[in-house]
């Protein structure tokens, strides 16, 4: 799936400008392609499963200005040691595009369910 976001970002890519990743429902900006990182030594993009036993699949990001959060923080069942989530909905259409998480010892960073997101 991430292949899929990758071969966009090629794709729309008529210069060297990075492009941002944007809501699959709205468009809105949601976060700079060059604010990809893989967290915690982890590859950028990693696949879990949810309590609900459903399999996604997750780009890590530094920062996602498009991205707010929703709901109190907790550390249930988080995917990244050492921190707490929110869930993440879209600024432009509410969508849940991912969740916001907070390192214990500081800094935050979100997680963009793949298929959710597009880019260009
Ligand atoms: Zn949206």
């Amino acid at each position: 799936m991430f292949e899929r976001l990758e071969d966009e970002c090629a794709a729309s890519s008529d210069s060297d400008e990075e492009r941002p990743i944007r809501c699959g429902s709205c468009a809105v900006a949601v976060a700079d392609e060059s604010a990809v990182f893989g967290e915690g030594g982890r590859p950028a993009v990693s696949t879990f499963f949810n309590p609900s036993g459903e399999l996604m699949e997750v780009v890590t990001v530094r920062t996602a200005p498009g991205l707010r959060p929703a709901g109190r923080p907790t550390s249930d069942f988080s995917w990244f040691p050492g921190t707490s989530w929110t869930v993440g909905a879209c600024r432009g259409c509410g969508l849940q595009l991912g969740w916001w998480y907070r390192r214990t010892d500081g800094g935050e960073f979100a997680g963009l369910i793949t298929e959710r997101v597009r880019c260009g």
